[in-house]
């Protein structure tokens, strides 16, 4: 915060820092390459990047949870071996104990720390009252809205004092309105250095909320992840997302991000030689068919600057993001400098009727994922027609963390579905084909 003053020695340091997961059946998955990070004492950093960059990962090596494949981590100057002493972290699931009270939940990282019974209650109490859960001692997570509990994870990492508090997407399970009063909390008690903490580092894909709380923004590529860009946020808090100046900000921030994204998409899928090792978003097939008329319609005509886009569809800026990405993935739009426009295939879609859409989506999937080709194939060798959901999803873990590979499967699962290339059924975990199809292949 204290921008007069340098700190005396940063409170972690990484260079050069590489993680790759080793797979059985193709080469080993590099998530971080060439990573370099410095944290110092008294200030907020954002890292700032999509869906599957490598943030996490990140994360648990600042906080010696991960040792990275290779290169250097410091805390305070010294190597880290092991979980580091004197961070505490926030996760967006809040990973509260549900048979344990507030109090209970709270008091859990000071008895690994061996503090006594007598200054546990004392601390906890502190922590629960800071952090505006007074009166909730006793009560259960159950009991508690989502603010409530993320308040209860935010306690609980706080109360062991931490010199570094990681939040890993810490707001983004809550609806609009209670994750902007939890930041706005947090930011008061920092400013009023009430926080018995040193310095913040956040995670999230969300642009306006790291313009918001951080000092410094870390914006991350993907494809291996990698700090791409630095930015310093020079307005005082508290900020208004309104000022002119912050708009510019968020504004080029999308810029740099979409600019980044264009050839991440493009590189490793015309180069990936089975074309799974991209993790698709599960959207609608309904939102994209809404995006790509409202896009082609007035005041738009096929090109429109994505935050007036997503302030017009009334979405969360990082709403839009994943929603334009697909749809450059299927090759029905482009993303570029900030916009987001629609390709000639986009065009025919928005001009098209519901069958004839359903076909041109059918040719965007056989183009440009290859996966559904692939389930089609199984389907169509088989002679009862029909296809496991697991060896996909095998298949779909060699290239990626399970929780991505999940969300792979129920995209192509619903677009699948959509284009009528085959069926699903949820019950025995399998892919068919429809009915009548069956019969004229019979
Ligand atoms: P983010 O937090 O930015 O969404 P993650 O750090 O969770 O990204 O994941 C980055 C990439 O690493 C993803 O492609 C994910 O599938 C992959 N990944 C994460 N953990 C594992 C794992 N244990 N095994 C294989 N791949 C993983
Ligand atoms: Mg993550």
């Amino acid at each position: 915060m204290d921008q007069t003053q340098p700190p005396a020695q940063p409170l972690v340091t990484i260079r050069n820092c590489r993680q790759a997961y080793h797979k059985e059946a193709s080469a080993d998955l590099v998530v971080l390459d060439n990573v370099d990070l410095t944290l110092n004492e008294g200030e907020i950093v954002a890292l700032l990047g999509r869906s599957g960059s490598g943030k996490s990962t990140l994360l648990r090596i600042v906080s010696g949870l991960l040792k990275p494949t290779s290169g250097e981590v410091k805390w305070r100057g010294k190597d880290l071996k092991g979980p580091a002493e004197g961070v505490a972290m926030v996760f967006q699931s809040f990973a509260l104990f549900p048979w344990l009270t507030v109090q209970e939940n709270v008091q859990l990282g000071l008895e690994a720390l061996g503090v006594g019974r007598d200054d546990r209650e004392e601390r906890s109490e502190e922590a629960i009252d800071l952090i505006g859960l007074g009166g909730y001692d006793t009560a259960y997570p159950k009991e508690l809205s989502g603010g409530m509990r993320q308040r209860v994870g935010l306690a609980r990492a706080l109360v062991v004092h931490p010199d570094l508090l990681l939040m890993d997407e810490p707001f983004s399970a809550l609806d609009v309105l209670t994750a902007e009063t939890l930041r706005t909390d947090l930011i008061d008690l920092w400013m009023e250095k009430k926080l018995p903490i040193k310095s913040i580092l956040i995670v999230t894909h969300n642009i306006e909320e790291a313009v918001l709380m951080a000092d410094r923004i870390l914006v991350f590529s993907s494809n291996p992840g990698r700090v791409a860009h630095e930015l310093k946020v020079p307005f005082p808090h508290p900020r208004n997302r309104f000022d002119p100046a912050f708009r510019q900000q968020v504004d080029d921030i999308y810029g740099i991000m979409t600019r980044r994204t264009a050839t991440a998409v493009h590189a490793p899928a015309a180069t990936a030689p089975s074309g799974f090792a991209t993790p698709l978003y599960p959207v609608s097939t309904n939102l994209m068919a809404g995006l790509i008329e409202t896009l082609s319609g007035p005041p738009y005509h096929g090109r429109a600057d994505l935050p007036a886009l997503a302030a017009a569809l009334q979405f969360e800026v990082d709403e839009l993001l994943p929603l334009g990405e697909t749809l450059q993935l299927l090759g029905f739009a482009r993303l570029e400098e900030g916009d987001l426009f629609l390709t000639d295939t986009g065009r025919k879609f928005a001009d098209a009727e519901t069958e004839d859409r359903k076909e041109i989506f059918a040719e965007a999937l056989r183009a440009h994922v290859p996966l559904v080709g692939a389930i089609r194939a199984v389907i169509d060798q088989r002679s009862n027609h029909r296809a496991s959901a697991v060896r996909f999803r095998d298949e779909l873990e060699d290239h990626m963390s399970p929780e991505y590979a999940e969300e792979t499967l129920r995209a192509v699962i619903s677009w699948g579905r959509y284009a009528e290339i085959f069926e699903y059924d949820e019950e025995a975990q399998q892919f068919g084909l429809e009915e009548e199809d069956e019969d004229e292949e019979a």
